[in-house]
């Protein structure tokens, strides 16, 4: 699945922009508790490689400073759901464990195989982050080579230049941010914060941020401007804590508490978003959920147009699940609602099932990389789901089970550990 959305016209230049900040120009964090940074460095976890050399800042980190014991870790960009989301995961476990890899076929599932302007992006800032050597980082390239040297967290801005989307370059960097800085990181994002097949800004604020809480990582988020294609140009700065992830374990679903959603557009008619909230609050009533539902309008500002509609389901102990439809040019709004409302009717239907099926690839990530046990079961058993798996497992010395569901309607399991 693509991040970014088709090509066309009026896109804005395909260019990235990447401003770091200088290194260990991170901010202090913003809120007092406790200070991370004086506290002695937790004990490295068993799948992690030995310590690296740190290189002198200013000098580029060349290979004959690395040591002898990594292996090149090689990828095959067409497996499984054989998107974007292997590279993603490369990057972000590249970074962390200080082992090169190789992917070839990227994207070769995807209509327009190879890397994307935001894949271009997600490169571009793991590779400053973590002064690595990179081979094939070239919009369109289906090969590229990835050679870690230390990681220096820093404050960056980023520019994808397209609509393509911010939440996946945000997914990329967080846990290297995360897990190697000593004090609170910002990133600011701009491209799409809309994207069809990627996680839009209010599931990232609702669902990403709440499960990343729950294992002990704080996020902040803001999404002051909104980007749809085909002119981007959205803005989501992240304030990211320093953290370890902690295993999580819930094979149940909690009560259904409530549904509270948003229904919002930029530069179109009122209408837009009091037709998306109308029909969604209408659907879920005839559903027989009676269960308390609040849809809210917004006027969203951006440089271009869009329309999308986000209902978040909220489960007792567990992070909201968050579904979204996504407006186009000649769709109607119902229709954008109607495909919000089957997602989570879905995800309802069923039983026991703790994780949607989006933010159940997404989180096995920080959950292999926690000291423990992770155990969650999730609503469907996707491709996504098993290919970020064994891209994890080509990194880390973890065992990884996906356990299909025994049966139609019956969850499936994710045990880590
Ligand atoms: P890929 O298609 O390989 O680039 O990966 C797509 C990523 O986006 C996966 O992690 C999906 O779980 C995630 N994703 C796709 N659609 C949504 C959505 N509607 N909400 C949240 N995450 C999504």
């Amino acid at each position: 699945m693509d991040g970014e959305i088709g090509s066309g016209d009026g896109r804005r230049q395909p260019a990235t922009g990447i401003e770091p900040e200088p290194a260990g120009a991170c901010r202090r964090r913003w809120f007092g508790h406790a200070a991370h940074d004086q506290a002695p460095g937790p004990k490295r976890p068993s799948w992690a490689s030995p310590p690296r050399p740190r290189p002198s800042r200013g000098s580029r980190a060349v290979s004959s400073t690395r040591p002898s014991s990594e292996s090149l870790v090689t990828l095959d960009g067409s497996r499984g759901e054989g998107g974007g989301q292997i590279l993603r995961t490369a990057l972000t476990l590249s970074l962390l464990t200080g082992r090169p890899f190789r992917v070839s076929k990227i994207r070769a599932n995807r209509d327009k195989p190879g890397l994307r302007p935001q894949h271009k992006a997600a490169v571009e800032a793991a590779a400053l982050l973590g002064r690595a050597d990179v081979l094939g980082c070239e919009v369109g390239s289906r090969d590229l080579v990835f050679r870690p040297g230390a990681v220096e967290p820093r404050d960056l801005t980023i520019d994808i230049g397209t609509a393509g989307s911010t939440g996946m370059v945000l997914q990329t960097l967080h846990l290297p941010l995360a897990m190697r800085a000593e004090t609170a990181c910002r990133l600011t994002l701009i491209g799409g914060t809309f994207n069809p097949k990627a996680p839009p800004s209010p599931f990232l604020e609702r669902t990403w941020r709440g499960h990343l809480a729950n294992f002990g990582m704080p996020v902040a988020l803001a999404t002051p401007s909104a980007g749809f294609y085909p002119r981007g140009g959205g803005r989501l700065e992240a304030w990211i804590e320093p953290a370890r992830p902690k295993p999580w374990v819930r094979t149940t679903r909690g009560d259904l508490l409530r549904i509270r959603g948003v229904a919002g557009a930029a530069n179109l008619p009122e209408h837009v978003a009091t037709r998306m909230r109308d029909r969604a609050l209408a659907r879920l009533a005839d559903a027989g959920l009676n269960v308390d539902a609040e849809v809210e309008t917004a006027s969203w500002p951006s440089i271009g147009q869009g329309a999308a509609i986000a209902l978040a389901a909220e489960h007792a102990g567990t992070a909201p699940a968050t579904f979204v439809g996504i407006g186009e040019r000649g769709k109607p709004a119902e229709l954008v609602a109607d495909e919000a409302v089957d997602e989570l009717l879905d995800f309802l239907g069923v039983v026991d099932g703790a994780v949607d099926p989006h933010s159940a690839d997404q989180i096995l990530l920080p959950l292999a990389l926690a000291e423990g046990r992770s155990v969650y079961t999730v609503s469907h058993v996707t491709e996504h789901l098993r290919t970020n798996a064994h891209t994890i497992r080509a990194f880390l010395d973890r065992p990884i089970e996906v356990e299909e569901p025994l049966a139609e309607g019956r969850p499936g399991r994710v045990v880590v550990g």
